[in-house]
């Protein structure tokens, strides 16, 4: 089953509790528009080089397309489509005024120089410029993508656009006009326009999910975690748990991974440390994402499939999609599987810990603090405001809270899994919108 399949096989289990106007669930299963791409990239020897590039807007009932753009070797349509989907559902779950897009450049960065990675973006967005902005696309990071690429496509995007503007009593470009075309994307750096706590929101917004979940299941303390991935999502989340007391035991990233055989938990601090000194992609514009945390500790190499498979409280993955399937769902000894990455799940690997009584708390809610301090960001350039770091991790807890409270009672009214419940509650407020 493809991954987009897999996206539909969700939709379609919620879809039997719910009454949709007619036609709606049909719509509900194609994306609205798909922009594909041949991208030059002018190599650093002078040569040019064509790269496929994809933007899904998948749906806009609720508001502008918006969701990350990711440059991997393994994207394809197949993946944008499915990943936009999730967007969709994703946005809608913890209530935002958003539908769902994403987008990405089948590349592998680190065999690009830093010039050619920024000569990639800009040119990326002068294709998307006419398809995006704060009115009606807005990219944000995904896997190998940061603040730095979101700064070049704002840049790039507000040149383009720039030209557009109309001009003030000084003769000048009106100024507000500008700071809102910064809008187009979120998770910029600070000084160009990005939002206090943008950077962690996706761990945090995992963390307070999963402490409300610990709560209602009554889990014992300390709680053990292993976490696949070890990037952005992985190693913030890694770090917040830490500091809360949570004993992480085994991480990784694409590499392989280290585990604590005593089960009394990593220093994440010193973990990260290691991970900052060594790991780099090309021209260290990503510093983070790979290392090989293993020679520095002696407590045992693990493999990323042997990670999954771990006798833990808690499996965080938070790297790529289709990791638990058919044939290592059985396997699984975790009693929740805590989706931190985006469809790490296929759809028979659901079925499955869902018989085995795995709980399963869903992508869509789970890793949905990212784009929910994204929003607070696209809010801030369009009202040209600046919110303390304690006021956007306030305004994401409550996010955070209130989704997962409306998500848990779905799920004990309607007597369905978490996941099923969360697309329930998306599609109730889609359904409203229509
Ligand atoms: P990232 O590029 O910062 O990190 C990805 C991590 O995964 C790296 O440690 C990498 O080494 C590892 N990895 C890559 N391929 C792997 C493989 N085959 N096996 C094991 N590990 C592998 O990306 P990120 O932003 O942390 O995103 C991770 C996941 O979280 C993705 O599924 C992404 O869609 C999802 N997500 C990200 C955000 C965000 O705000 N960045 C928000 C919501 C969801």
């Amino acid at each position: 089953m493809s991954i987009f399949d897999s996206a539909l096989t969700q939709l379609n289990n919620a879809a039997r509790h719910i009454k949709l106007p007619e036609g709606l669930l049909e719509k509900l299963q194609q994306p609205e528009r798909i922009i594909q791409l041949n991208i030059p990239l002018k190599k650093d020897n002078g040569k040019i080089e064509l790269m496929k590039g994809y933007r899904v807007q998948y749906n806009n009932d609720l508001g502008p397309y918006k969701g990350g753009l990711r440059f991997h070797p393994q994207v394809d349509m197949d993946e944008v489509k499915a990943l936009a989907f999730w967007m969709m559902i994703k946005n809608a779950v913890v209530d935002l005024p958003f539908g769902g897009g994403k987008g990405g450049i089948e590349i592998d960065p680190k065999n690009l120089s830093v010039k050619e990675l920024e000569r990639l973006s800009r040119e990326f967005t002068k294709f998307l410029a006419p398809n995006i902005g704060g009115g009606m696309d807005v990219p944000a990071p995904d896997i190998n993508t940061n603040a730095k690429i979101m700064d070049w496509i704002a840049d790039e995007y507000i040149k383009v656009q720039s030209a557009n503007l109309p001009v003030g009593k000084a003769g000048c470009k009106v100024k507000s006009e500008k700071t809102q075309l910064r809008a187009v994307v979120t998770g910029k750096s600070i000084k160009n326009g990005g939002s206090e706590g943008r950077e962690q929101a996706t761990g945090l917004g995992g963390y307070f999910v999963l402490e409300r979940l610990i709560k209602k299941l009554g889990l014992k303390r300390p709680v053990t975690v292993a976490i696949q991935g070890f990037g952005n999502v992985g190693s913030n989340m890694a770090k917040i748990l830490y500091e809360n007391g949570y004993r992480i035991v085994a991480v990784s990233d694409v590499k392989g991974g280290i585990y604590d055989r005593n089960n009394t938990g990593f220093n994440i601090d010193l973990v990260r440390k290691c991970k900052e000194e060594k790991g780099f992609l090309a021209g260290c514009y990503c510093i983070g994402s790979v290392c090989d945390l293993a020679k520095k500790y002696e407590d045992g190499v693990i493999s990323n499939q042997d990670l999954l498979e771990l006798k833990i409280d808690i499996l965080i993955p938070a790297a790529i999609e289709n990791v638990i399937t058919k044939d290592n769902a059985r396997k699984i000894k975790a009693k929740i599987v805590f989706e931190m990455a985006n469809g790490p799940t296929t759809a028979e690997a659901d079925q499955i810990l869902n018989k085995r009584g795995i709980l399963l708390m869903p992508d869509v809610l789970a890793n949905s603090g990212g784009v929910t301090v994204s929003y607070f960001e696209w809010l801030q350039n369009m009202t040209n405001k600046k919110w303390s770091l304690k006021k956007v991790n306030n305004q994401l807890k409550k996010k955070m809270e209130t989704a997962f409270t409306k998500v848990w009672q779905i799920s004990q009214k309607e007597k369905v899994n978490l996941r099923t419940a969360a697309y329930i509650l998306a599609l109730e407020r889609i359904v409203a919108k229509t």
